[in-house]
Formats: structure tokens, sequence, C-alpha cells
């Protein structure tokens, strides 16, 4: 039966630009003389070194592990020496620099003794889940969120549906598109893999009607167990609450997450991770990225994460220089980065070269509504810039601004040039501050009530110190008196007594 396909509001049809580089196998980026690996490449908590400078490594080879729950252990991508652990630039919008362990490479790319896992259906699935953990598996579709905390949410609730994601909605990116070409099987086996682990009772897969070659390799290996999809090609279908809409026609409330419509999500490239550390135990050091724009060969580099975003461009035979501007991701939400020394990571889906043009000026909104029929989640776009341009933080989130995905679609019609995403990301990032700060004061204010209560018990302590002493001293004081008295007393009672002797004598 064919599955009925809903609508979500807004959304954009625009040029795709994927015949750039979708149309080509995928090559292998040669193996780098060095690779920067930041200790934070997901969401949640850094990891933390279990390596020293000067250690030899193998490909493979876990060289920091989780630390908390919202944590992945990271992994050797190639055998070699860690030659630093210190901070180097990493792709964040901040463009600060970050802690990373850097391997210098000794050519022979090594691999590390990894194990696979027995017959995946056999295995408890939380097993699975500490598997998947261990091979440092996280959201490889751009989100970065450590794919074992949204399986345990699955094994913690009763799941309806698994989604895995093949909608690559985003123009030029076409990493998803060439992944399923190439492993197909790895993805579907990926998915079988996942479903086990989170005992989902139907399992889709879906992927954009743009993407007809991908569509045939998976249709060649699925059974009834999982229906494949088509979704039409309009942007942001690929965004987590758009697809669930449009393939099962629930909406996932504001502030709601998948799980709490009994649905899990995962991305295509997380299945085909999946698939490579039940079965051979590898974890996840390389990754499809998509080069694509200015560069003179347009194609997908399979890499290994910590090579360079520029030596990926040369791949393609181009040389970044201040001409162009470099947006790790796609247009709609990538990350614009000025310097091209930083390494690809697990969330680095593509690298775009684009033509540094000056931004168009900002000019007043006119109020004309464009970005209210583009947005995909329903809200007021020119609302939520004027609170957050006014620091309106209070309205700001009466209006659900955590809800705005950043798509960008409400930028991308704006006649007036508004960044209006940056100005969301200033008002998010405002209210963050804001609780912070509020987080801190309460945490001084207990500080301060704290210190008191400690003052006060300490002068308390004092003051009865102080008492048992004065008590003690007039104790003492009494009996010195007492004893002085009797003393007194015995010496006028000598006295007494010799001067009657002295008396009796004369007479
Ligand atoms: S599209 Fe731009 S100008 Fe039009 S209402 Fe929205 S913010 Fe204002
Ligand atoms: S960026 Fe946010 S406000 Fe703008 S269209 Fe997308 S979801 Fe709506």
């Amino acid at each position: 039966m064919t599955r009925e396909l809903h609508s979500f509001p807004g959304g954009l049809q625009m040029p795709t630009f994927k015949t750039l580089s979708d149309q080509e196998m995928s090559i292998l980026h040669p193996l780098p003389e060095r690779l920067i690996l930041p200790l934070q490449q997901h969401i949640g908590i850094p990891s933390q070194p279990c390596v020293s400078i000067g250690d030899k490594v193998l490909k493979g080879q876990t060289i920091a592990r989780a630390f908390g729950y919202v944590s992945v252990p990271m992994h050797a991508s190639t055998s070699g020496k860690i030659i630093d652990i210190g901070d180097y630039p990493v792709p964040h919008p901040s463009e600060l620099k970050a802690p990373c362990i850097v391997i210098e490479s000794d050519g022979e790319d090594k691999l590390f003794d990894i194990r696979p896992t027995n017959e995946y259906a056999s295995v408890d699935p939380k097993e699975l889940q500490d598997v998947i953990r261990e091979c440092g598996i996280i959201g490889l579709g751009g989100a970065g969120f450590p794919a074992h905390v949204k399986l345990n949410e699955g094994v913690e609730n009763a799941v309806d549906t698994l989604i895995i994601n093949g909608v690559e909605c985003e123009p030029y990116i076409t990493c998803d598109d060439r992944l399923i070409q190439e492993k197909a099987s790895y993805v579907v086996a990926g998915t079988r893999m996942i479903r086990h682990a989170v005992q989902a009772k139907h399992c889709v897969i879906a992927v954009e009607e743009d993407m007809p070659a991908a569509y045939a390799e998976l249709e060649k290996l699925i059974d009834d167990d999982i229906e494949l999809v088509k979704v039409p090609t309009r942007y942001p279908a690929g965004g987590e609450k758009q697809l669930i809409q449009v393939l099962t026609g629930k909406e996932v409330p504001s502030g709601g997450l998948p799980i709490h419509a009994g649905i899990v999500m995962h991305n295509v490239a997380t299945a085909a991770a999946v698939f490579r550390a039940v079965t051979r135990g590898e974890p996840v050091i390389s990754r499809y990225v998509t080069v694509t724009g200015l560069v003179e060969k347009s194609r997908n580099l399979q890499v290994l994460l910590g090579t360079t975003v520029k030596d990926c461009i040369k791949a393609c035979n181009f040389e970044a220089d201040e001409n162009c501007r470099v947006i790790l991701g796609g247009p709609m939400m990538g990350m614009h980065v000025t310097n091209p020394d930083v390494p690809v990571i697990k969330t680095t889906n593509c690298i775009l070269v684009q033509e540094n043009i000056p931004r168009l000026p900002e000019m007043p909104c006119i109020r004309c509504g464009n970005c209210v029929d583009v947005c995909p989640v329903n809200l007021l776009p020119q609302q939520l810039y004027w609170f957050a341009k006014t620091d309106n933080t209070e309205a700001s989130q009466r209006h659900h601004i955590f809800d705005c995905i950043e798509c960008g679609c409400c930028s991308y019609v704006c006649p007036s040039n508004i960044p209006l995403v940056q100005y969301y990301r200033y008002g998010k990032s405002q209210i963050a501050a804001e609780e912070r700060r509020r987080d801190g004061a309460d945490h001084a204010s207990a500080r301060f009530a704290a210190r008191n209560e400690r003052l006060q018990k300490d002068e308390r302590e004092k003051q009865s110190v102080k008492e048992e002493k004065r008590i003690a001293n007039q104790k003492e004081d009494k009996q010195s008196y007492i004893n002085a008295a009797v003393e007194r007393s015995k010496a006028k009672r000598a006295l007494n007594k010799k001067t009657l002797e002295d008396t009796n004598k004369d007479d």
C-alpha cells in the first residue's frame, strides 16, 4: 500500500545545483600528513584525551573517551604519532580555537585490533546501543547528537515508526545521495540494526523525488519490513519535524521531541555507520563530503576526519583565496568559515566555495509578509526579528523563537535583505545568556546565604566558647576568691593566736 503523504507549511522550491556533484563516483581523499581532531565534534560534553604527546596510535584506536552520558569517544583516523594536544581553529561560528588532538601520520594507515559484534538480532538492544556509542556514532546528517541517546529514548518509550532520513533538501549537498548509490547495502542493513535497537513497529526510509538513482539502489535491497518513500523536493523537507509531518501527518508540538509522537529518526549516513560499527567494529573516522561551488571539479570525497578543508578544496583542483568564501554545509544553513585550515569533522557534510560578493545593505522591514508565507514552522519571522533587535527576550520566547530551525527561508525571500537568521541566533544567545546570568545569580545568592549561615555559625560557636570560658573563669575566680578568703581567714586566725600567746607571755 502506498503511504499517504502530507504537507508542511511554507518552504521553498529553489534551484538545487545537485548535478554539479552527484553524477560521479566519490573518490578517496589521499592520506594527509597531519590530522587535527577536535575533542568536540558532537552535541554534548567534549571527549577527554586518553593519550599523551609522543604516543604511537593505530587507525581506529580510541584517543579520547566519552565524558558523561551525552558524549561519545573519538578515534584515531590513521596510524601515527600524537604530536600535540592543544588549541587549534575548529569549525565553529565563533571561529575561536578549541582543544584538539593532532596526529602525524606514519603513512602506513595500520588498523587497530577492532572486533565485530555477534549476529545483531541476537544481541540485546541495550548492548547494541553500547556498541554504537563506543564507535563514536553521532547524527551524521549535520545535527551531531550522540546516536545512543536517541536510541535509548526508543528503548525507554514505545516506538511506532523508525524513519531513516535520506532527504537531502539543501541545495548543492549530495553526500547522502552518493552514499546511498554507492553503499545502499550498508544503509539498509544499518536501518535493520537501528530498528532492532529501538524495537520499532514500522520502518521507513525516505528520499527526495530528485534522487532517482539512490531510490533505485535502495529498492533493489528492501523487503516488506521496510517502506521506501519518495517525498516531494521542497526545502526544508529533510528537517526532522517537517519530514515527520510529511510522512505521518503528525505535528511534533512546540518544545516536543519526535519520540513524543512515537517516532525516532536517524540519517542514512548514521545507518551506514551503524552497519560498519556492528558488523566490523569500525568507529567513525571518515565520512562522505560534497566539495562543490566554484571548485574546478565538484564531487564527493571520502575524507578522513581531521583532514583540513583547504586540502579537500585542493583535491578538487582549487585554491581558496580572499576572492571566495567557504561555507561548511549548504547555502541556507551552512557556516561561513574564514580559516580554511579548520578540519573536517563528523558533521561536515559539504564544503561549498562561493564568490565573495559583499552582502547587499540591510534596509528597513516593509511588512510585506513574505517571510511569514515561507516559514515551515508557522512562526512570525518579522515579529521575532523586531523582538531580537530590541533585546525583548520575553516576547521572543512567547513567540517561540526556539522553534525556529534556522532554515533561512525567511532571509532568502526578504526584499529588505535583512539577515533574519542572524537576528534569531543573536536572540537565542541573549536568552541563553540571561538564563546563565539568572542561574549564576541564583548560584551567587545561594552562595551568599551559605556564607552568611557559615559566618553566623562561626560567630555562634565563638560566642559559646567565650561564654564557656567566661563561666569557667568565673568559677575559677570564685574558687580563687574562696581560697584567698580561706587563706586570709587562716592567716588572721594564726595572727590572732600569736597575738594571744604573746599577750599571755607578757602577762
Ligand atoms: S520579508 Fe523582510 S521586509 Fe518582508 S515582512 Fe519579513 S522581514 Fe519585513
Ligand atoms: S529561519 Fe526560522 S523564522 Fe525563518 S523561516 Fe526558518 S524557521 Fe521560520
